[in-house]
């Protein structure tokens, strides 16, 4: 319900669940910004558009999970952008509106069904962003800030 969802805010360091390492880099929000978002949206996984720096706009999926760093008592959102870059990016404004819903949040037998479950999703999203009516979003005029 509470979707499309509209945020920007400033790409932080992690807790270094080594997301990196699995080949798949999640850019983390500070907890300013987890903290601006409804109470009552759903953890699980999620796809849309992202954007760095003004950059171009790209596909994403966006985690939206519990904090181990706080205990599990704050959330902790989580953008993986469907694009190589050629360097980090901490500390730039990071830009997306949240499309769609994917599924809630999973415990994973080995790291190789977790790595699978993530393929799926890259997938599932890349096929949905393709859609007419979720194109129109990546020309928002939310992308086209300037300053
Ligand atoms: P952390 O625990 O600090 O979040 P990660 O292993 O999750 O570390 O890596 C996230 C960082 O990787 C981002 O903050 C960003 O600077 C960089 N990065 C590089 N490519 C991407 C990408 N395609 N999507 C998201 N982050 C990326
Ligand atoms: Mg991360």
């Amino acid at each position: 319900k509470h979707l499309p969802y509209f945020c920007r805010g400033e790409v932080v360091r992690g807790f270094g669940r080594g997301s990196k390492e699995l080949g798949i880099p999640t850019a983390n929000f500070s907890e300013e910004v987890v903290d601006s978002f409804p109470s009552d949206i759903s953890t699980g996984i999620y796809y849309g558009w992202a954007s760095v720096a003004n950059g171009d706009v790209h596909k994403m999926v966006l985690s939206i999970g519990w904090n181990p760093y706080y205990k599990n008592v704050k959330k902790s959102v989580e953008t993986h952008i469907i694009h190589t870059f050629k360097e980090d990016f901490y500390g730039e404004i990071l830009s997306i509106i949240i499309v769609g819903y994917i599924r809630p949040e999973k415990n994973f037998d080995s790291l190789d069904a977790l790595i699978a479950a993530i393929r799926g999703d890259i997938e599932e999203a890349e096929t949905a962003l393709d859609l007419p009516e979720h194109q129109k979003l990546k020309e928002d005029n939310f992308f086209q800030m300037t300053n």
